[in-house]
């Protein structure tokens, strides 16, 4: 099983990278974004709570993701791997999916850290929210608080990973395609394809 993190600031393109990926190479995509827009587009509980954190730019607590999660990976046991997208987002998270990973004999095999400078990824989510559904994209005030999250509490993810030998940076500025390729390299010099 090939599970893999694609790691980055919001706007560095995890999203679009995770379709190209998945469709080539046949993994489930876990992203816990959708997973949640999901949530609130059904009106449950889970997504009612998790709705007020992300209008605000915050991150939802961990037990809530963590838990999400946990369900994903007992939903599909026969799969070839995992992308997850967007998370682990805190150390307490990254610990959590090791366990879980752990507990079906398996672990993360790489982390690919998209890199991109602050200004791009404002103007990047600024110009998504003018077509996008997501009011979290419109309001320059809750980008720039994503981004202080992302700064004070995810960051440390890929230092964890690290510690591990399992993180490779790629440059997230270019063309998609180009980017795509870059990460494709990379997965399969871990994994020949
Ligand atoms: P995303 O689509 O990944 O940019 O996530 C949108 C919002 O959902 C984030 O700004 C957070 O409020 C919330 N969220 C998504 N994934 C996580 C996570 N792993 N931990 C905590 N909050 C999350």
């Amino acid at each position: 099983m090939f599970n893999l993190i694609l790691f980055g600031p919001p706007g560095s393109g995890k999203g679009t990278q995770s379709e190209k990926l998945i469709e080539k190479f046949g993994w489930i995509h876990l992203s816990t974004g959708d997973l949640l827009r999901k949530e609130i587009a059904n009106a449950s509980q889970l997504g009612l709570e998790a709705k007020a954190f992300i209008d605000k730019g915050q991150l939802v607590p961990d037990e809530v993701v963590i838990g999400m999660i946990g369900s994903a990976l007992d939903a599909n046991p026969n799969a070839k791997g995992f992308l997850f997208d967007g998370f682990p987002r805190t150390e307490a998270q990254a610990e959590a999916l090791d366990n879980l990973l752990a507990g079906k004999g398996s672990e993360i095999s790489l982390v690919l850290a998209l890199e991109v400078s602050e200004e791009e990824l404002v103007a990047r989510l600024l110009n998504r929210g003018l077509t996008s559904s997501r009011s979290d994209d419109r309001d320059e005030n809750v980008i720039r608080k994503r981004l202080q999250e992302y700064h004070n509490k995810t960051a440390i993810v890929a230092d964890y990973y690290a510690k591990f030998g399992k993180v490779a940076k790629i440059k997230g500025e270019g063309s998609i395609d180009d980017i795509f390729r870059l990460l494709v390299a990379k997965i399969e010099a871990k994994q020949p394809a």
